[in-house]
């Protein structure tokens, strides 16, 4: 693989649920190290697109390659390099916070070692230390939230796909969470995210996706870009206001 390849190439995907074409044709590349918003009114496709890049849903038409490898046929190989937090955490509830990480560590094949060093090191980091033995069903949405996405990075994965992370944390967690978006940047790893907060976006990310009609109505650099012209382009590319 040449040093210019992307480390995520889609072309032409497309994907129709029954008779509603959700994506239509959609091409970008992401190159290693990078960080996109993935933005869109409810129901553009975000979360398709994100479930499809991490090989939980398969395209209608047009390919995705990461890091070399063809989804949906290398799926098991894309799913190692690939960390995502989505809607639904993803949790036992009748196991501890501990266990759940347990888990999912045997599933990603760290050793027992291993697993017991990473869990102690990702729940301080996600503030859960104190609250490693309480079950998960007894977690608020924002404590869950957390749970998961310390889930998401138990084994280190080189990309980082995270649908809406900030909905339902308060302030501290969400500045948590902020923390943790930056030091998996300087990790060199590769994120891409979607949020409703278009506030948020320039902080975090240099280049933004705008999904729009099945199609990618903007794709360019946020990065000097004011929230307020961010709002305005976003408005007038999806035909209504974001929340700020
Ligand atoms: P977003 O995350 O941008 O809000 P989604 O990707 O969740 O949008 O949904 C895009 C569209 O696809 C919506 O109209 C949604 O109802 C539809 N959709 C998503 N997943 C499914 C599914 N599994 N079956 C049928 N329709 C779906
Ligand atoms: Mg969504």
């Amino acid at each position: 693989m040449g040093e210019k390849t992307p480390l995520i190439e889609v072309e032409n995907l497309s994907k129709t649920f029954g008779l509603l074409p959700v994506l239509r044709g959609v091409s970008f590349g992401v190159a290693r190290g990078e960080t996109i918003m993935l933005l869109g009114q409810n129901g553009s496709g975000k979360s398709t697109l994100l479930r499809l890049l991490a090989g939980l849903s398969k395209p209608t038409a047009g390919f995705i390659r990461i890091g070399g490898w063809q989804l949906p046929k290398e799926a098991m190989a894309v799913r190692r390099q690939i960390g995502l937090v989505s809607h639904q955490p993803l949790l036992y509830g009748d196991l501890s916070a501990r266990e759940n990480l347990d888990f999912f560590g045997k599933l990603y094949g760290l050793a027992k070692a291993e697993r017991d060093e990473a869990i102690e090191a990702l729940l301080d980091r996600v503030g859960l230390a104190k609250r490693a033995d309480s079950l998960a069903r007894s977690f608020s949405r924002g404590m869950q939230q957390r749970l998961s996405i310390a889930r998401a990075i138990m084994h280190q994965p080189d990309i980082l796909l995270l649908d809406e992370p900030f909905t339902g944390l308060d302030q501290a967690a969400a500045e948590r969470l902020e923390d943790l978006v930056m030091s998996a940047q300087r990790e060199g790893r590769t994120l891409i995210m979607t949020t409703h907060q278009l506030g948020r976006a320039p902080a975090l990310a240099s280049r933004a996706l705008i999904l729009s009609r099945g199609g990618i109505a903007f794709d360019g650099n946020i990065a000097t870009m004011s929230a307020a012209s961010l709002g305005e382009l976003y408005a007038e590319l999806c035909g209504g206001a974001a929340v700020a």
